[in-house]
């Protein structure tokens, strides 16, 4: 490695983290300000005793003793490669199973972005014989955007499937880009209520029965650490992985939940699968990466911390939250686009009607404009006066 840099910049590079180990130089101990020079010679030792330092991999499969290409510390096993591909298609069956995911003649509709997860999801729902067809939610995020539709595509063809590509700006007029700068919610918050109602929509209008999506167990342990954080129960009793259809609500299952991100990135390059690497660039203002981040330094102290804290929620806890499904009590049709929600418009409508700068409806409606006078209106969009009406 350069030297002329602090220990705290070299283990920094070596993704160490500097609790769990001693710099030593010349039987001395270095603190993390300390510079370490181009030609010194420095120890790493570890500190913590069978933590991750000292650890030695097991480089066998452990079902076949053949040489591992992938080591779960999870599991405390390595897998070789048919092995893990085995292990990982095991993982999915039994998720289907334990919650009533999927019928053998089932129309699955695989909400798919280009990236890892929902391109493992939808090779392995092929592989295992469903009728998975893919959709694809061009959001108009640039290049990356454009990348991931081609990737989707590329799939698509090279696996025979059949995909479904709709581009909101082309049939709802606006981008996430804009959303973000536009409406009163944030960037993520847009794109993900985007996505929800139109892989719903799309699903009721085509007949699907259910809509897959590649929720992995880190998404959900980080989703269930946000919502556990504000004691949020109304979305806690929806992080089940398997909600039943509703009258306009299809059904939504997630089936990746008992696997790790890294095991569907293992998954997904083991299979030949390309797939976009890149984050979304506007992910800076996903809250969830900050939980993932806190999750990530739990579990390379306490590895299976993560799958003991949401795989034990659904075994432990989840039934608790059961009644308070958030507000689906008393659904009705969104009186501009006929999709379910709790109010007179849906989210989607109103947030669309924001970035585009529309009224929902005349000022005289005096229950609209109590509704409305709730959201932070923008005054860029709706002007001064429509903050009041
Ligand atoms: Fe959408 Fe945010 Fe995810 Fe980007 S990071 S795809 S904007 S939810
Ligand atoms: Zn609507």
């Amino acid at each position: 490695m350069t030297g002329g840099r602090t220990v705290k910049d070299l283990l920094a590079e070596l993704a160490i983290d500097p609790e769990t180990v001693l710099v030593i130089k010349d039987r001395t101990l270095l603190t993390r300000q300390e510079r370490v020079e181009d030609d010194a010679s420095i120890e790493i030792r570890p500190v913590i005793s069978g933590g991750a330092g000292a650890r030695r991999p097991r480089m066998t499969c452990r079902r076949c003793r053949r040489p591992a290409v992938i080591e779960l510390r999870r599991h405390n096993a390595a897998f070789c490669q048919p092995c893990f591909t085995k292990h990982f298609r095991d993982q999915v069956t039994r998720a289907i199973k334990d919650f009533d995911m999927l019928e053998p003649d089932d129309r699955v509709l695989v909400a798919v972005s280009g990236g890892k997860d929902s391109l493992a999801l939808w090779d392995v729902l092929l592989d295992l014989g469903y009728h998975a067809t893919g959709m694809y939610l061009g959001l108009g995020i640039g290049e990356y955007s454009d990348r991931s539709g081609e990737v989707a595509r590329r799939f698509a063809e090279e696996r025979s499937a059949d995909l479904l590509h709709i581009d909101l700006r082309n049939e709802y007029g606006f981008d996430i880009p804009s959303a973000g700068t536009k409406g009163s919610r944030s960037t993520c918050s847009v794109c993900g209520l985007s996505k929800r109602y139109l892989f719903n929509r799309v699903a009721l209008d085509h007949g699907f029965d259910v809509v897959a999506t590649g929720h992995n167990l880190d998404d959900e342990a980080a989703t269930l650490l946000g919502n556990t954080l504000r004691w949020q129960t109304e979305y806690i009793a929806r992080q089940f992985p398997a909600l039943t259809a509703k009258e306009g609500l299809v059904k939504k299952v997630k089936p990746l939940h008992r696997l790790s991100e890294r095991e569907t990135a293992a998954y997904a390059f083991l299979q030949g699968i390309d797939y976009v690497v890149e984050e979304c660039p506007l992910v800076a203002g996903n809250t969830q990466l900050r939980y993932k981040d806190t999750l990530n330094h739990l579990e390379a102290g306490s590895p299976g911390i993560k799958a003991a804290f949401y795989l034990g929620f659904l075994d432990s806890a989840a039934d608790r939250f059961r009644d308070e499904v958030a507000g689906e009590g008393d659904l009705v049709a969104c009186s501009r686009c006929g999709q379910p929600t709790t109010g007179r418009f849906c989210a989607f409508c109103r947030a669309r009607a924001q970035v585009l700068g529309e009224r929902l409806a005349w000022p005289a409606d005096s229950q609209l404009s109590r509704e409305l006078a709730e959201e932070v209106l923008p005054v860029g969009v709706y002007g001064e006066a429509g903050r009041n009406r």
